[in-house]
């Protein structure tokens, strides 16, 4: 809460909010002593203003100022009131609805949905007749037509929080299911709180507003609506008085935008994939005619031709991939090993075209069996994406569709690749299933109900669906535990050898990667160090880098790295990988 203090300080949208606000919250509770007392009957009605009385008479004989003045405090105290009540209110039952599920949560469901049809107004003055008139009663009215839409959210909110390991650990430690709602769950939305504060301040101080104006207040009070309601009654917009209504209709405009830049403040602040993208300006490149070098070398299926990658960054462009080169033959693993932030992920989205809209290709051309990749338009890209390259994503689980069963994703891929029935598309998927090792009986199970592996291998066979000629794989079995990632490479590459693909193999893992690939490119901050086959590399790595790479993967035995190896090189007269494989490296 403090940290999202300090980052709202210094953001400009909250720093122009957060002095207006102030300045009413000054004017609230200092002012009323300056002016005089706006019930006083102090001269003739509907008087423009006048150095006596700056902001003119109400149709009374008021004075405007001081009605304005003094409004505020009522205004504003029952706005953030009501705020902070339906906040918690809503969250407190929101959360508890979406931790504890089950019956709980039918019951506060239900209750909350009920709230949530029941109009404001009719409520307001039913309510209206049994409680005593006041600003209590405003409060009450106001926070019980509003919380359930914020306990709706806070359920969705605790709903994903629900699972995550955090949570569980505490459960497992032994914390109470309430503690755990209030020290693990409501901390953790804290944003969702600031912004939901300030959300249901403004819904307070206009609903306030609305239903004062309407005389359903208390009209012996002076605030901003009372103030409007007095103005229409005493026919100040037929006098022409505009000087009764428009002091008080400015102050709500204005706390109404200091409100909202607040909340779009917090919004950005703590989530800044808000903040307007930056878009790279560099995108036109000048080396992409020339067609006489678009022809691959000979047999290559896919070539990296000096690609430079750039991302826009506030500080200025930052070259993440710089003039890498290297080709991939059909039928290939091609393996890219480099640290964490060193530019795989990015050369392998640019292969398939899913760059950020903060990056671009500055220099360079990716050539497909001869056809410049950076070059395709939409049209041509659909067609290109999934049928020519797939991708493996790094996490299954977000990777598939949570609400779509398996067998309607296979259809969805393969439908917008041309013309399917669903049944058709279910037959598909069942023998991709199978093909991947997974039981065909799955085309009707939901992602949740597999494991991380099981999952990865829907992956891979979603990859497989349009037979393409390579499949980029990045970390694909890094969130995986060794077993299950060994059972895994081993079939893709089985699949290899059967329908021929190629495959760009991404992972920080060089010892993995020397064990299943062909040859191995190692990237270092962005430019490629070395590029081998794996088998010179397992044994003869010239690069430094490639060597500390290959040192620091000591867990790795031998008979690790072999299995899958194993299996790519059956048919090669190539030697199986040695322990020397790591005397390599160290
Ligand atoms: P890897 O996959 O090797 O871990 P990435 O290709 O994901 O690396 O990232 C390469 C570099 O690009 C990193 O230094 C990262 O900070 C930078 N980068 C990635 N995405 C963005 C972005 N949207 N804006 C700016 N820089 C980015
Ligand atoms: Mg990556």
């Amino acid at each position: 809460m403090r940290d999202l203090l300090r980052r709202l300080l210094r953001q400009r949208k909250a720093a122009v909010g957060g002095s207006i606000l102030l300045g009413f919250i000054v004017l609230a509770l200092i002012g009323p002593w300056l002016v005089m007392d706006p019930t006083e009957l102090v001269g003739r009605p509907h008087q423009p203003p006048s150095s006596a009385h700056w902001f003119g008479t109400t149709g009374q004989g008021q004075d405007v100022l001081a009605q304005t003045v003094v409004g505020a405090r009522e205004t504003l105290a029952i706005g953030f009131a009501v705020g902070a009540l339906v906040t918690l209110l809503g969250a407190l039952i929101g959360v508890t609805s979406g931790y504890l599920g089950r019956r709980v949560d039918d019951v506060l469901t239900l209750t909350t949905n009920v709230f949530l049809v029941i109009p404001g107004l009719p409520l307001a003055i039913v309510l209206g007749a049994y409680l005593p008139s006041g600003p209590f009663r405003m409060v009450v009215v106001l926070s019980l037509a509003g919380w359930a839409w914020n306990a709706r959210v806070f359920r969705a909110e605790a709903m994903a929080l629900r699972n995550r390991d955090f949570v569980s650990a505490a459960f497992v430690a032994g914390e109470s299911r309430s503690r755990i709602v209030v020290r693990e769950l409501l901390p953790n939305m804290a944003s969702l709180l600031g912004s939901s504060f300030i959300g249901n301040t403004l819904y307070a101080v206009g609903a306030q507003v609305g239903l004062e104006f309407l005389g359903l207040g208390d009209v012996g009070a002076v605030t901003w609506g009372t103030n409007l309601y007095w103005a229409g009654n005493d026919a100040a917009l037929l006098t022409r008085s505009w000087w009764v209504f428009v002091p008080t209709g400015v102050c709500i405009a204005l706390v109404g935008f200091s409100l909202t830049l607040l909340s779009s403040a917090i919004d950005e602040v703590t989530n800044p994939a808000l903040k307007a993208p930056l878009v790279a300006t560099t995108a036109v490149r000048s080396a992409r005619s020339s067609s006489a070098d678009a022809a691959p070398p000979s047999g290559a299926l896919l070539s990296f031709r000096d690609v430079c990658i750039e991302y826009a960054t506030e500080r200025g462009p930052a070259r993440v991939v710089d003039s890498v080169s290297f080709d991939i033959a059909p039928g290939e693993v091609f393996g890219l090993a480099g640290e964490s932030g060193s530019g795989k992920s990015t050369l392998g989205y640019a292969l398939l075209r899913l760059l950020p809209p903060a990056a671009s290709i500055t220099q360079g051309r990716i050539l497909l069996n001869g056809t410049d990749v950076t070059a395709l338009d939409e049209t041509a890209l659909r067609a290109y994406r999934w049928s020519q390259v797939s991708m493996v994503f790094q996490s299954a689980m977000s990777a598939l569709n949570p609400v779509l069963t398996l067998g309607d994703q296979f259809h969805d891929t393969l439908a917008a690749h041309g013309r399917t029935t669903r049944a058709a598309a279910h037959a598909r998927a069942r023998e991709l299933l199978a093909m991947v090792g997974l039981a065909p009986q799955l085309v009707g199970a939901w992602p949740h109900q597999l494991s991380g592996g099981m999952r990865q291998r829907v992956g891979i066979a979603l990859a497989l669906a349009l037979e393409p000629k390579l499949v980029v794989m990045d970390e694909p079995t890094t969130a995986l535990d060794v077993v299950v990632q060994k059972e895994l490479l081993q079939r893709v590459l089985e699949l290899k050898q059967r329908l021929g693909f190629a495959v760009l193999f991404i992972t920080h893992d060089l010892p993995l990667l020397l064990a299943l690939s062909d040859r191995v490119g190692v990237l270092q901050g962005g430019k490629l160090v070395e590029l081998d086959t794996a088998e010179r590399l397992r044994t003869d790595a010239r690069h430094p880098y490639t060597r500390l790479l290959l040192s620091s993967f000591p867990h790795l035995s031998a008979a690790d790295a072999q299995v899958p190896a194993d299996v790519t090189r059956a048919s090669s007269e190539r030697a199986p990988p040695q322990a020397a494989a790591q005397g390599g490296g160290r």
